[in-house]
């Protein structure tokens, strides 16, 4: 079965059924909520001691100056990465199901996690949001994008404007069983400047949006972009991030 038809079937199920956690799948109250209380609060931040530029868990007793491997081969001008949520129980659940499981209903929720933790990435009130893009063929088969629902109820929650400045080339595949090396080279040159928007970006602090940090590779080759288009600075700000070393 086509994915498409996959997402249409999943969304009138939802309709018909009860109304279930999108985290657990425990009947929820009619209240127009999508994740039960409990599954809110086991959502987790990254632990400290993190990297003070990509919020990265370093592990205690390791001495502070030490490179971060995590951020060391970003853009220099990719300046913080930050993330609302640990890719664990009930996180991943949600990434998954906003992104394959025909539930973009779940975007409000998780946008409202990642503005939670806006006021520590940046004093701006200028920032300008722009989404990592999909490849028109994967937007096709979904019926959306993920980042840029995401992009689109942070933008609303901060009163930030929203720019789509970047498109992605076909091909390149997925980055899903993907290491670090790999990640790296399928993705370097899948992002260009949306043409319609280099204008919006010149001069502009950044707000980069996705659902999820993995290696940060898609971020990195993204900014690059960005910086290139004459982005000031890029921040990157993301619902989940996988730890170090997890190769999910
Ligand atoms: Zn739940
Ligand atoms: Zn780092």
């Amino acid at each position: 079965m086509r994915e498409p038809t996959v997402a249409l079937l999943r969304r009138a199920v939802h309709l018909v059924l009860p109304p279930a956690c999108a985290g657990c799948g425990e009947a929820l109250e009619f209240d127009g909520g999508r994740v039960c209380a409990r599954c809110t609060t086991r959502l987790r931040e990254p632990p400290h001691p993190r990297c003070a530029r990509c919020h990265a868990p370093r592990g205690t007793g390791l001495p502070a100056a030490r490179p971060c491997p995590e951020c060391a081969d970003w853009p220099e001008g990719l300046i913080a990465a930050r993330s609302a949520a640990i890719l664990e129980p009930p996180a991943d659940t949600l990434v998954y199901a906003l992104k394959y499981g025909g539930w973009p209903e779940l975007a409000p929720f998780m946008a409202e996690r990642m503005h939670r933790i806006l006021p520590g990435m940046s004093s701006s009130r200028t920032l300008l949001v722009v989404p990592v893009p999909t490849t028109v063929s994967r937007e096709r088969e979904r019926g959306y994008n993920q980042a840029a629902l995401l992009a689109r109820e942070v933008g609303r929650r901060a009163g930030l404007s929203i720019s789509p400045a970047l498109v992605r080339h076909e091909g390149g595949g997925t980055q899903v069983s993907l290491h670090r090396r790999e990640r790296a080279d399928n993705v370097r040159d899948a992002f260009q400047p949306a043409l319609a928007a280099t204008a919006d970006v010149g001069g502009r602090e950044v707000l980069l949006v996705d659902d999820v940090l993995t290696t940060g590779a898609t971020a990195a080759a993204a900014g690059l972009v960005l910086l290139e288009m004459g982005a000031k600075s890029v921040s990157v700000l993301t619902f989940a991030r996988a730890l170090p070393g997890d190769p999910t």
